[in-house]
């Protein structure tokens, strides 16, 4: 099936399921240059799936504080947008480029960054799966996520004593005839606990770094994996994180994804797709933080005008703009990049650590725009700064962003 037909079927699928039509575009809504038809109709079903679908519970999701949204990933299922960017080969939209990715990405989140990130966890985990993973494989652990009601899945990388310097894990896995056997402890982990599936990265040679690191897919039935309680968050809180322990984890030797010793590679190459889309993410949350701060300068008043009118509240917005549309192009430059088949790390890294950024300087300027309202729980600005928090923090710190950054510029 052709890219074109693919969405095609999604936006069918959307109108069958949903008896509404899709809104014209907001006036602050990103003037990208050069989507093509199908993207632009792929971001106008996301953008209606944030607005109708995701904005409305958003609130209440964060406030339950541990509580996940299942009816509406299970709608957003049914749309296509947990799958579109898995292969056609395993039901999925077979829409895998990188820029179509941001541009849902940037949509989902401007509903809600949690919900949305939620929607689009399958990618996460499908990636190593898609990149190393056998026919079979792919089979096996894709195909369920195509359905109505997709298992989630998860990709286990951080350790309780490793985080940044992931080639420095302490998880083993050992070799003992047609099984391996894996222990170790790995935690913040996304969907931690409620996943079908997880990623698993372990070390096959203790000691030797990065060329130990080898992936393996864990089902939860499996015997010798348990989880944590839902760790407390600041935000983000429709994801759940947990633990996952393994103690005498022992899985069948075809659980191994790619060969032994380069997970690391693979993960990395995860690394570099996911951080474009964190990046998306990011922009999303700023958009919905800075939309909702020129609404109020325009209806607000203070000393007889909008608060808009003046100067230092005006000229924030326009600094807002500004950042926004800068990560955007950052963003989508670095995707554009990957799409035609470069090596993108430094990209990728300048991609997330200024969007990162951007989110959290604009929705801090957006509770500065509401005043003493901006504080108030009432009002949805706070909730969007302590979801923006988080995208400095996961996939890399903005330090280790600008550790490979400055790699690039310095290499020989
Ligand atoms: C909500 C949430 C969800 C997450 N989801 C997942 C998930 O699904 N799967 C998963 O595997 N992980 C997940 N993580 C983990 C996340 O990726 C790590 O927290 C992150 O990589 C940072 O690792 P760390 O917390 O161990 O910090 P550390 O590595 O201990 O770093 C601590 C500080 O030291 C700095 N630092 C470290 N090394 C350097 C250096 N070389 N140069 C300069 N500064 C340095 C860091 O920037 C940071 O400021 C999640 C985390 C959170 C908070």
């Amino acid at each position: 099936m052709s890219q074109a037909s693919t969405i095609h079927v999604v936006r069918q699928r959307s109108l069958k399921s949903r008896s509404g039509t899709v809104t014209a575009v907001a006036e602050l809504a990103p003037q990208t240059l050069d989507l093509t038809d199908d993207q632009r109709e792929i971001q106008a079903l996301a953008r209606e799936f944030a607005r109708t679908e995701i904005r409305p519970v958003s609130a209440d999701v964060d406030e339950r504080d541990t509580y996940t949204p299942l009816d509406v990933l299970y709608k957003a299922a049914e749309v296509g947008l947990t799958s579109y960017m898995l292969p056609e080969q395993v039901g999925g939209g077979g829409i895998g480029d990188v820029l179509t990715g941001c541009i849902v990405q940037e949509e989902l989140n401007w509903g809600c960054a949690g919900i949305g990130n939620l929607i689009t966890s399958g990618a996460f985990f499908g990636r190593p799966v898609i990149e190393v993973g056998t026919p079979d494989q792919q089979q096996r652990w894709l195909a369920p996520l195509c359905g109505p009601q997709p298992p989630l899945t998860s990709l286990a990388s951080t350790e309780p004593g490793v985080g940044s310097d992931t080639a420095a894990m302490a998880t083993t896995a050992v070799r003992s005839g047609e099984e391996y056997v894996l222990n170790g402890q790995k935690t913040w982990i996304s969907n931690g606990g409620i996943a079908q599936y997880y990623v698993i990265f372990a070390t096959v040679a203790p000691g030797t770094g990065s060329k130990g690191v080898t992936a393996f897919v864990v089902e939860k039935s499996d015997p010798g994996i348990t989880f944590g309680e839902p760790m407390r968050k600041m935000g983000q809180r429709a994801i759940i994180n947990t633990e996952v322990f393994l103690q005498d984890c022992t899985i069948p030797a075809d659980r191994l994804l790619g060969e032994e010793g380069k997970g690391f590679y693979s993960l990395m190459h995860t690394f570099d797709e996911s951080r474009i889309h964190l990046a998306a993410s990011a922009i999303g949350i700023a958009r919905a933080a800075f939309e909702y701060s020129v609404e109020y300068a325009k209806t607000r008043n203070a000393f007889g005008k909008p608060i808009g009118q003046h100067q230092a509240v005006g000229f924030r917005l326009a600094d807002m703009a500004t950042r926004i549309d800068a990560a955007r192009l950052l963003c989508h430059r670095a995707a554009r990049l990957m799409d035609a088949g470069k090596h993108v790390p430094a990209e990728a890294a300048m991609a997330k650590l200024f969007a990162s950024e951007t989110a959290t300087w604009v929705t801090w300027a957006a509770i500065q725009t509401l005043g003493g309202w901006g504080y108030s729980r009432e009002y949805p600005v706070e909730k969007w700064s302590r979801d923006a928090r988080l995208e400095e923090l996961e996939e890399g710190t903005s330090d280790i962003q600008r550790l490979i950054v400055s790699r690039r510029l310095l290499r020989d």
